[in-house]
């Protein structure tokens, strides 16, 4: 057992960390207010080779395992603590590995090598008006028609709809392609958001305000038979496997998330003095730091054991994903927490920004990629059978 990262590991986390010291963490304010991440970075990030890295060489990605992407989602998370970039990243990575991994030839070579260019958005639509926890109940639908399939349904909170629809991309659409049959009758077909009748209507949200999420409509939209990604009728499968990448790398943007804003605590009662002391020489505020930093250090073990087990390709990998789900939103989201509460009036502050970091981490545990009670559902099934 080695719980080191590799000389590559190290080399990656620090060139990483160093780009988005200079060029992310300085435009996160910026990010959140304005409600976008400006294309110029997301270009940047690109040519640095931060998009795809999970992706195959022959579409133009670094082929690198899952712990080099929770390196890297660390670090995005770190950088941007209101988590919209870390969205990005979470969602391109995680569903572009199933298009990687299943798509058509033609389809992956024309979406994938524009995504890691920073080019293309590329996401997932699985929740629907009716329900997101029960995936297998969805009523969008895919009918065949000689060599395209004609796509009709609604989705709900899609994360990215208005970056591809403005920048170019799309989402990996779950459809009904046998509606008698509920997870069994399930595929997953990309579907352009550029394309007309593929329509999109932003949902104001609370946070992680630089990335939209929106209402997508498709009314009879014409896609060719090569869009569908893996088998017919087997997307509820291949979903699954989405999920389990795109998890993990949740779980390794809220550690980043979590660690700066801890650091930004720790400085601040290092300094910060009350009743003659600082704040740090409270016991009651040094323990809770203790605390916290255990449980910082145990979400991060976590996480890179969930990387670790999926590039081991291990049986069980999706039970410790959905541990590490549970645990790391929910650690970085009491970090900010007390962290606020250290910082006083300050911490309430749009200037602390640590309430940014407190509403983009929050929509972990609401639902993104898996609501908590859906992840104590996997571990329990897991455990109990
Ligand atoms: C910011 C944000 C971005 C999102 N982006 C995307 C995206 O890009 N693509 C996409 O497809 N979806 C996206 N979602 C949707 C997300 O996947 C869903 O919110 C999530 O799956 C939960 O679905 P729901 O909101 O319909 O809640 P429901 O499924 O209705 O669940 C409501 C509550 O009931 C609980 N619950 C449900 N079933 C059970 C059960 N069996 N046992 C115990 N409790 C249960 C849930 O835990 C939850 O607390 C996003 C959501 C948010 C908040």
């Amino acid at each position: 057992m080695d719980f080191e990262f590799s000389e590559e590991e190290k080399l990656l986390k620090e060139d990483i960390h160093e780009f988005l010291a200079k060029k992310l963490r300085p435009i996160m304010k910026n990010i959140d207010q304005e409600e976008k991440i400006p294309r110029d970075f997301v270009r940047e990030a690109g040519k640095m080779g931060i998009w795809g890295t999970i992706f195959s060489k022959d579409v133009g990605g670094l082929q690198l395992p899952m712990t080099s992407a929770v390196v890297i989602a660390e670090e995005l998370g770190w950088a941007d603590f209101s988590l919209a970039t870390g969205v990005m990243y979470v969602l391109e990575e995680g569903w572009g590995y199933v298009l990687d991994k299943l798509g058509n030839n033609d389809l992956r070579q024309e979406v994938l090598p524009k995504v890691i260019e920073g080019e293309h958005f590329l996401g997932v639509a699985s929740t629907e008006p009716t329900g997101g926890s029960d995936v297998a109940s969805i009523r969008t639908q895919a009918i065949r028609e000689g060599d395209h399939y004609v796509i009709s349904g609604q989705k709900v909170y899609i994360s990215g709809a208005l970056e591809a629809k403005e920048w170019g991309g799309g989402h990996l659409v779950l459809t009904k392609t046998n509606p008698k049959e509920k997870h069994k009758g399930i595929s997953i077909i990309y579907v352009p958001a550029t394309l007309d009748n593929v329509r999109v209507s932003k949902i104001n949200n609370m946070g992680r305000m630089g990335i939209s999420t929106a209402i997508v409509s498709y009314d009879n939209v014409e896609v060719p038979l090569r869009n569908l990604v893996g088998e017919e009728n087997r997307g509820f499968y291949h979903a699954m496997e989405g999920f389990n990448h795109a998890r993990v790398l949740v779980a390794g943007i809220c550690l980043g998330a979590a660690r700066a804003i801890l650091d930004q605590g720790i400085e601040y009662i290092k300094n910060r003095e009350a009743f003659g002391q600082k704040l740090k020489d409270f016991q009651a505020i040094a323990f809770e730091a203790s605390e916290l930093y255990t449980r910082l250090e145990m979400a991060r073990l976590l996480t890179y054991k969930a990387a670790w087990a999926i590039d081991k390709g291990l049986r069980d990998a999706h039970i410790i994903v959905a541990m590490a789900k549970l645990t790391s939103p929910q650690t970085a989201l009491d970090i900010a927490k007390s962290v606020m509460m250290w910082m006083g009036g300050y911490g309430y502050s749009k200037d602390a920004m640590i309430e940014a970091g407190f509403r983009g981490i929050v929509s972990y545990l609401v639902g993104a990629e898996g609501a908590m009670n859906i992840m104590k559902l996997i571990i329990s099934r897991g455990i109990l059978g």
